[in-house]
């Protein structure tokens, strides 16, 4: 639903800035299904207005009315560190489309840009199109991208690059930032009104509730527990974990130097400007859990409505002690349906991380191998298992075999069965760095086809799809250590 805050503090008028001579880069035929967009042959809008809308340089479509397009005012902490006010600088909401509001990325300056542009490059609009549809695909909560539309619009990054903008859509864009920037101001009023909206649109549950701000704070901290364990799960690393890119609604959302992990690294940084790692893969949890504190701070004073100062936090904190417990659940049970078991059984966990464990120490492939992991047959010979070939030490990782294969005959299913269960929960295909780098490459080129390829591919992440093995490989040496930075 859109933003129900009204006001100029809040919510501010914007126009999307024309870019020249628009044209498809791609399309999401399963975004658009979401809105009910019809869509031609060449699986773009039947409809061409909607490439002037979804450029930004037309507002209405016929039969569709967007109605005062707006940016919005948060704040949040970056690396650690209070950056106050910062806000939509380049999002601009043009309105709800079905139950999806629909934002364009790179729209143009907002009154929120401070020394910003206010645009997108074609290579980040591409990594975030193609990663938002391929986190759905894996059933795991995100924003999702509907098209990228290209100009030739000259952009200033490092070089020079070309603009695109970016269609996203989510049941809505409220940040842990929208809260942290009504408590800064303490502005209470504001803060409620913002509290009261999400829980009438998007946590109605909490209505029912004895204490309605308290449950709709355990609620986005379980969303966000359960969240951040799914990525943990997939080798999934986002790179900016700042609490103004932590949805209210438990999405993953802002996708900038992101990355699937190839080799098995517990500390793997995948953004490059973060030197000191804070946003590493093993921290991803405990970041979150500090975003959530923040949000806990932010809504102190509501909690303050229902009783008095030292009970408000209290409660908090007593909520806030739920999250290492519910992502440890949450983790636990995916990495048990990784490993193929049915049951729950003492010594689980600990076999878990003796794998990752040496999965570490030999850098092996964490999507590949998970997924290889399903072929293994109970009772094979140690000697005939292929993945141990993967690892440097090899007779701890025979004993790790070993009493994997006796954990799972202790269990009654057969190796067919569990082969099918764990290729529903162990993507055959992720978006590695170098398959985004190369659809970029041959986009910059004016070639879009492989960002179509690879959302097709992306769209099936289970599927053995034979022709498209290449595409679930890890990258080549030379591949294996391209950078991305906050630069987008
Ligand atoms: P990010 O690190 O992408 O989450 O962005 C942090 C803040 O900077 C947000 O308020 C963005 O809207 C803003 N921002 C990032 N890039 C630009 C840009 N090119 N122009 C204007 N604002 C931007
Ligand atoms: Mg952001």
């Amino acid at each position: 639903m859109a933003f129900i805050l009204s006001g100029d503090d809040v919510c501010q008028a914007t126009l999307p800035t024309p870019i020249p001579d628009p044209y498809w880069v791609a399309f999401s035929p399963s975004s658009a299904k979401l809105v009910g967009i019809t869509l031609d042959e060449a699986n773009l809008p039947l409809d061409k207005t909607w490439l002037e809308v979804l450029a930004g340089n037309q507002l209405r479509v016929t039969s569709h009315q967007f109605l005062n397009p707006i940016a919005t005012a948060y704040s949040g902490h970056q690396f650690g560190v209070w950056a106050g006010q910062l806000g939509d600088g380049r999002a601009i909401l043009l309105g709800d489309i079905a139950d999806q509001e629909l934002q364009l990325k790179g729209a143009g300056k907002t009154r929120f840009s401070r020394m910003g542009d206010g645009r997108a490059v074609l290579r980040s609009s591409i990594r975030e199109f193609l990663c938002s549809e391929a986190m759905h695909s894996l059933g795991i909560p995100t924003t999702r991208a509907l098209s990228i539309v290209g100009s030739d619009l000259p952009v200033r990054r490092e070089t020079m690059e070309t603009a695109a903008v970016c269609a996203r859509l989510a049941p809505s864009f409220i940040r842990i930032g929208h809260f942290e920037h009504f408590a800064a101001l303490q502005n209470h009023a504001r803060l409620k009104e913002l509290a009261d909206s999400l829980i009438q649109n998007h946590y109605p549950e909490s209505l029912e509730a004895e204490e309605p701000y308290l449950d709709l704070f355990k609620r986005i901290c379980k969303r966000n527990a359960k969240l951040v364990a799914q990525w943990q799960a997939v080798g999934f690393c986002h790179g900016v974990l700042n609490s103004d890119n932590i949805s209210a609604l438990g999405l993953t959302i802002d996708y900038g130097p992101f990355g699937f992990l190839d080799q098995f690294q517990i500390d793997h940084i995948c953004n490059h400007s973060d030197q000191g790692g804070r946003y590493a893969y093993h921290r991803q949890p405990q970041i979150m859990h500090w975003n959530m504190a923040c949000l806990a701070s932010a809504m102190i004073p509501l909690i303050e409505l229902r009783c008095d100062e030292k009970e408000a936090q209290e409660q908090l904190r007593a909520a806030i002690e739920e999250f290492p417990i519910i992502y440890a659940q949450s983790w636990q049970s995916l990495f048990r349906k990784k490993l193929g078991f049915v049951t729950e059984q003492d010594g689980d966990i600990t076999l878990v991380e003796r794998l990752l464990q040496a999965m570490h120490d030999s850098r092996v492939d964490f999507t590949s191998f998970f997924r290889k992991l399903g072929q293994l047959k109970t009772d094979a010979p140690i000697e005939q298992i292929s993945l141990r070939n993967e690892f440097v030490d090899r007779a701890s990782i025979d004993q790790w075999f070993s009493d994997y294969q006796a954990r799972l005959q202790s269990e009654s299913s057969s190796d067919s069965s569990r082969q099918k269960e764990m290729n529903q929960v162990n993507p055959k295909y992720v978006l590695r760095n170098h398959l985004a780098q190369q659809a970029i490459e041959q986009a910059q080129k004016k070639d879009f086809s492989e960002v179509t390829k690879l959302l097709n591919i992306l769209s099936k992440p289970f599927d053995e799809q034979p022709e498209h093995e290449s595409y679930a490989m890890a990258p080549p040496p030379n591949l294996e250590s391209i950078e991305v930075s906050c630069s987008s």
